[in-house]
């Protein structure tokens, strides 16, 4: 599973890197993916942070 934050829609609340920091992590006011694959034990965490954006900048692809 791959994993991609929209950049000019996420407004750098931190809610993914708090929640999920083995895949994402904040670059300055924004958040980074930093796992080139999700690990299979942070797939869960991974799509429930996605439904928690608030602005719906994570996009999960199969
Ligand atoms: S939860 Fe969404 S808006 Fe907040 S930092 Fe992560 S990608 Fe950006």
């Amino acid at each position: 599973m791959k994993v991609k934050v929209n950049k000019d829609t996420c407004i750098g609340c931190s809610l993914c890197a708090d929640n999920c920091p083995d895949v994402f992590k904040m670059d300055g006011d924004l958040a980074v993916v930093i796992a080139d694959m999700v690990p299979s034990e942070a797939e869960d965490t991974t799509r429930e942070t996605a439904q928690n954006c608030p602005v719906e900048a994570i996009t999960i692809e199969d």
